[in-house]
């Protein structure tokens, strides 16, 4: 199979079997999503949509936020990962929102990453979700699934790198969608440790799972050629 059929029969599939695919974290405004994307890095969307409410309620606006300290923010997303980092991320985030773009959730990725606790990843969230722009952020599920599948090669060893080779195969305008369709095959179905391989519609297509095949079947003609070998010779 090339990699252009390979593309095409995955991106197929999803379309047909994941017509719907969006973020699960829960948001009613660009700043409440930019806010939980930063909490959710080494995080669980659960776990954000599970502490946000009172956060967004108490701090409603990039100004409201600015205003107060990362302490006090801390005490909000105590139970997430690296709390004190996150505070100071997000207090420092609303600050910079207010002072370079008139407490508004820029556009672009130049100015998205002058934002405390803004990386490559979060921009391309941003971007993705809010604007509808063709970014790809690369998280873990978009890394390890994008490899299994084939998709991108070998060589692709940092996020950057599997960014850029999903962009130049899949179509500009499906790439917000198949942002979501990697992530959440990655969260059900093509976990990290233990993938669902019998449960996953796309094997056919996977390179992991052909390989995978493969090697088994080579090991089941070995067995078997060995226990003929031995046979002939107890004869
Ligand atoms: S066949 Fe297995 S390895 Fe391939 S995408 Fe599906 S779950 Fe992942």
């Amino acid at each position: 199979m090339t990699l252009k059929e390979r593309y095409a029969e995955i991106l197929a599939w999803f379309r047909v079997n994941r017509p719907i695919a969006e973020t699960e974290l829960h948001y009613s405004n660009p700043f409440e999503l930019l806010i939980a994307v930063i909490l959710s890095a080494q995080c669980t969307d659960k776990r954000v949509n599970l502490i946000t409410p009172p956060l967004f309620h108490d701090f409603p606006t990039p100004e409201a936020m600015a205003a107060t300290t990362p302490e006090v923010i801390y005490e909000y997303i105590r139970s997430v990962s690296y709390p004190n980092n996150k505070a100071k991320h997000l207090v420092g985030m609303a600050q910079k929102l207010v002072e370079l773009f008139h407490g508004e959730v820029p556009e672009s990725l130049e100015e998205l990453v002058q934002l405390p606790g803004v990386g490559r990843k979060t921009a391309n969230v941003i971007q993705s979700v809010v604007w509808g722009k063709a970014a790809m952020a690369v998280d873990t599920h978009v890394f390890r699934v994008s490899h299994r599948l084939g998709l991108v090669s070998s060589r692709c060893t940092t996020p950057y790198s599997v960014e850029m080779a999903l962009m130049k195969h899949i179509p500009k305008e499906e790439v917000p969608i198949a942002h979501h369709w990697l992530i959440l095959h990655g969260r059900y179905v093509c976990m990290a440790r233990n993938p669902q391989c019998d449960k996953c519609g796309l094997q056919l297509a996977c390179k992991y799972f052909g390989q995978t095949y493969k090697l088994q079947q080579e090991k089941r003609k070995r067995e078997e050629l060995n226990k003929v070998k031995s046979k002939g010779i107890k004869k």
